[in-house]
């Protein structure tokens, strides 16, 4: 006689924060990617701690999504736990005067909305950066108007056994579309804001606006700047000085209006985006000898 023995899910009691097999594509903003062999959404720090637990118990890698602003996942998907921080607990702004407490699933969008009408000026530079605020500390979202690490104080982190800590201020490192945050996840951060006219503030975010929406495809689905600017030079003019503007693999494009744009039209896949970014890399390279380094994060096989 043959015995069946059942298969403990590594996420037992964890049932209503994991789902199995989730397709990528629809939480990315290339809309692009295969599925993850488990997606969590925990209601709670409790049940991130336990999830995560799990997760380094049984083995299983970890990775944190934020609204994939940034993000170009394999057509093949993550045989890994996707982490998605987008419940109630971890979307609470709370103001204390100039001083605003957040989770890391906050909408940046809506962060700098609220600011704005509540006269806290220092987000402005986040205007048109789509993500959340865990995704702009990760990857110190910004640009020419600032960045959003100079307005950060402190930051919630849990590390993947489930320890809890905040970094703050004095030993915070942010640099260009990065940070010194090696803890797994960002759960929630304080900003330090200058007190100003809503008025004033509106202006400039609107200025900054405008200047994304006529020097970016933002109509397209894409994922921002695929590259990172070598130090003192821009990637977008070195793809373009390549000829490489209206370049197309498959289904996707080098952007018409920004070379370091590449858009994923419909049918793209991961695969195309991937043979596309390859192809700009070895020409800028035989043009220019420079290495163009990826600011998009790149999941999966
Ligand atoms: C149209 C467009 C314009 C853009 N313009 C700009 C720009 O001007 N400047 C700029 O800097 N970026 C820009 N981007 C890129 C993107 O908006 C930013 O990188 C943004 O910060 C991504 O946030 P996200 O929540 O979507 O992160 P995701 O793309 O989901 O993830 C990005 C990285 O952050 C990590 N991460 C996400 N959440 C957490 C968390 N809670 N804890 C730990 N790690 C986490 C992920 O693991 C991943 O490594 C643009 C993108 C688009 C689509």
């Amino acid at each position: 006689m043959t015995m069946r023995i059942a298969k403990i899910s590594p996420f037992s009691g964890l049932e209503e924060a994991v789902q199995e097999d989730v397709l990528l594509a629809r939480y990315t903003w290339y809309g692009i990617g295969g599925p993850a062999k488990y997606f969590v959404r925990p209601r709670n720090l409790e049940e991130l701690q336990l999830a995560s637990q799990r997760c380094a118990e049984n083995q299983i890698p970890i990775h944190v999504l934020g609204l994939g602003a940034n993000l170009l996942v394999s057509d093949a998907g993550v045989n890994a736990a996707v982490f998605r921080l987008d419940q109630d607990f971890f979307r609470h702004v709370k103001f204390d005067k100039n001083i605003l407490e957040v989770g890391a699933g906050v909408d940046m969008q809506k962060l700098v909305l609220i600011a704005c009408r509540n006269g806290l000026s220092g987000l402005e530079c986040l205007a048109g950066i789509p993500g959340t605020v865990g995704g702009g500390i990760r990857m110190n979202a910004g640009g020419k108007f600032g960045d959003i690490g100079a307005v950060v104080t402190r930051v919630g982190v849990m590390d993947v056994s489930g320890l809890l800590f905040d970094r703050t201020k004095d030993d915070l490192i942010f640099d260009y579309r990065s940070t010194n945050i090696s803890a797994k996840f960002i759960t929630h951060a304080q900003f330090e804001l200058d007190e100003d006219d809503p008025e004033r503030i509106m202006r400039k975010v609107k200025e900054i606006w405008m200047y994304k929406r006529n020097s970016q495809p933002l109509n397209t689905k894409n994922a921002g700047c695929v590259f990172k600017n070598p130090r003192g030079l821009s990637a977008g003019a070195l793809i373009d000085q390549a000829g490489l503007k209206g370049m197309k693999v498959g289904h996707a494009e080098v952007s018409e209006k920004h070379a370091n744009f590449i858009i994923a039209h419909s049918g793209a896949s991961a695969d195309d985006v991937l043979k596309l970014v390859k192809i700009i890399r070895e020409r800028v390279f035989e043009k220019d000898g420079i290495h163009l380094e990826s600011e998009v994060q790149v999941w999966g096989e």
